[in-house]
């Protein structure tokens, strides 16, 4: 869909995007640079054309497949959380992202990160994800078609892991792809019920903190083509 139809729908509109940013505002989303990328990552490009008009609203939409866009006030969430010791300015070195779905939460991180590695184990979605931060010029991120239970073994260690799908625990794996000092922000917990939490390593000391009850897609294992 070309910008002029959007600008049809209010999809350009700098008023529906700055709405978002005020809701989220409302709810505690207090880092300016993360609200500025809620107000420029186009999101409508990451939805089905049917679904565009409803990109700006504070929903998880799907993506197929079974899957879903998350809710951009949960992709605000978790970004903070996993940048909020940065100084202004600097950048998490290394962020393994595990669930890229279709690839919104991985463009709003962009920015803050020097490189992004991001696994999907859904075929299709790894594919539209590549397709979407194209299309953005997004290119501090490498892709792959995997599964995340065992992280990205070869790039480890990470200064940030972010997850987008619920394991009932976290995977001792990924806890062991943390340098110290760093931070994963992942939902842990059962179908439908889960708790977002952050554990940040300090040597071999893992600090847990709880943030928010959510509720997000599973963590499966394998992949699917
Ligand atoms: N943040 C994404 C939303 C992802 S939904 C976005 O902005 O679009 C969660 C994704 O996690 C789904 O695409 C699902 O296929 C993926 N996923 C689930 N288990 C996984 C695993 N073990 N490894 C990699 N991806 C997984």
């Amino acid at each position: 869909m070309i910008e002029r139809d959007l600008a049809g729908i209010g999809m350009t509109s700098a008023r529906t995007r700055e709405r978002l940013v005020e809701r989220l505002r409302a709810e505690g989303i207090t880092h300016e640079g993360v609200l500025e990328r809620i107000r420029t990552v186009p999101r409508h490009m990451f939805v089905d054309e049917a679904l565009a008009s409803r990109a700006y609203e504070d929903t998880a939409l799907p993506i197929g497949y079974g899957q879903t866009i998350s809710q951009p006030y949960i992709v605000a969430l978790m970004t903070v959380a996993l940048i909020t010791d940065l100084p202004p300015g600097n950048r998490l070195q290394k962020v393994l992202e595990i669930g890229t779905g279709c690839g919104y939460q991985t463009a709003v991180l962009a920015p803050f990160v020097q490189h992004i590695y991001s696994v999907e184990r859904i075929h299709p979605l790894f594919r539209r994800a590549q397709e979407n931060l194209r299309k953005l010029g997004i290119t501090n991120v490498s892709l792959r078609h995997s599964d995340g239970w065992h992280g990205w073994r070869s790039q480890a260690p990470f200064q940030g892991i972010l997850c987008a799908a619920a394991p009932p625990e976290i995977p001792p794996e990924l806890l062991d792809q943390l340098a110290d000092g760093g931070r994963i922000v992942i939902p842990v917990g059962g179908r439908g019920r889960q708790h977002l939490i952050s554990v940040t390593r300090d040597g071999d000391e893992f600090r847990r903190k709880t943030i928010a009850p959510v509720s997000f897609v599973p963590m499966l294992e394998g992949t699917e083509t």
